[in-house]
């Protein structure tokens, strides 16, 4: 079952000091901590096996060549893809994203229409603006309701033949709210659109089954779900993997080159050019182990209880108001105190040794909407606790009761 006090033992960081105060780590939506195992990982790499994959026959290179090949198939396994080399390894969210957009530059037409929503991190806004600009393509926008859904109604009338790609994330990042995404996919379907899915928040809480829901193209970073920086993967149907010209051309992506001619290699290997990031794709996979063991049913469960515990408990403090009050979310809680500034509240719980997350979230559109400049952003993790949750609201009451 769910041993807190044991899951707690996993990730070192937690035990330290911050400001000789116990660290409290609410900035979960920014990057997750590491667990023991997945930091053993990256040590056993580095410490007998680090070698340059798929070239040499030595002995060493086999070894790294084995265990990065391992982490992909855990990973396609664990998103359920339907074939191993449809799981491309990336930097992260947003190389798998500009793969994407770059490739789409040959198959779009002036005219042709893009769609994204207004819950959208900046790094799934800035590629397709860029695609638009080099293609004469044109960017529509589903717009939110108050509570920071998506409007349905409104992305069916953005919906039509000149519709050619769709952008939703899974889960807002600022906000949390989960995306009805199946349902997205299946409309875009019906008028003939690819489908890419930013996965990066959601991939931490929700284990996706990128066949069930039909996506053409799922993003996530290792880093939001345990892993280390600088890995991620981007799945992508074969077909459409096939019709996308490569994105960087080097070492590992080619079949044969003369100076006539240059001939690529075959997927997964097409799109992963250079020498990849071996030690944090293994130790991705050692991530993905690790988050299964414990459940992901059993990680929602309990992140929802941290997340209804806690927007109760905030909003017993005056003047909390909180953005972001979808059913569907997940453990994010975005708000601000009336007259107050984020920052201001953010600094002051520092010196608690409390991290959160203030500004714009990369996301200013979503800030327009509510016509603020940013939200104090507190994200939960399996790993918190209510304890922390209660000295967490403490310290914002002391810093609100400090600025007033
Ligand atoms: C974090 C995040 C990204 C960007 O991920 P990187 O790891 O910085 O590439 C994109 N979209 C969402 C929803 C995110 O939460």
């Amino acid at each position: 079952m769910f041993d807190l006090k044991k899951i707690r033992a996993n990730f070192p960081i937690l035990q330290r000091e911050v400001n000789g105060k116990p660290l409290i780590y609410f900035d979960n939506a920014a990057t997750s901590q590491t667990p023991q195992v997945v930091i053993d990982a990256i040590v056993d790499y580095y410490s007998s096996y680090n070698a340059n994959i798929h070239r040499g026959v030595h002995t060493l290179s086999q070894e790294a060549t084995d265990a990065y090949e391992q982490a992909r198939l855990k990973i396609q396994q664990h998103f359920n893809a339907k074939k191993v080399h449809e799981i491309i390894f990336t930097s992260g969210t947003t190389h798998g994203i500009n793969l994407v957009a770059t490739g789409f530059t040959s198959l779009l037409k002036k005219d042709d229409e893009i769609i994204v929503s207004l819950l959208e991190h900046h790094s799934n806004i800035v590629p397709w603006q860029m695609l638009c600009e080099r293609t004469g393509a044109k960017l529509k926008v589903i717009p939110i309701n108050q509570k920071g859904e998506l409007l349905l109604d409104e992305y069916d009338k953005l919906l039509s033949t000149k519709t050619k790609l769709v952008f939703v994330n899974h889960v807002s990042n600022a906000l949390g709210t989960i995306n009805p995404i199946k349902e997205i996919i299946t409309k875009a379907h019906n008028v003939g659109a690819a489908v890419l899915i930013d996965g990066a928040q959601a991939a931490p809480h929700i284990k996706a089954d990128v066949q069930a829901l039909d996506a053409d193209f799922y993003v996530v970073s290792a880093h939001k779900m345990c892993g280390p920086t600088g890995v991620g993967i981007l799945y992508g149907k074969e077909e459409w993997l096939n019709k996308l010209p490569p994105y960087q051309g080097g070492g590992e992506m080619i079949k044969e080159v003369t100076f006539e001619k240059t001939t690529y290699a075959d997927l997964p290997h097409k799109f992963e050019a250079g020498t990849p990031n071996i030690c944090g794709g293994i130790a991705f996979g050692v991530a993905l182990d690790y988050l299964n063991a414990i459940g992901f049913d059993t990680i929602a469960a309990y992140e929802k209880e941290l997340l209804d515990f806690a927007t109760q408990q905030l909003l017993t403090i005056d003047g909390v108001k909180i953005y972001g009050t979808s059913t569907q979310k997940t453990a994010v809680l975005s708000f601000n105190i009336e007259g107050l500034h984020p920052y201001d509240i953010g600094t002051i719980i520092d010196k608690l040794g409390i991290a959160v997350r203030t500004g714009h979230h990369c996301t200013q559109p979503i800030m327009d909407f509510y016509n603020i400049p940013g939200t104090i952003r507190a994200s939960f993790s399996f790993y918190n606790t209510k304890d922390e949750i209660i000295t967490f609201v403490k310290a914002v009451e002391r810093a609100k009761n400090m600025l007033l």
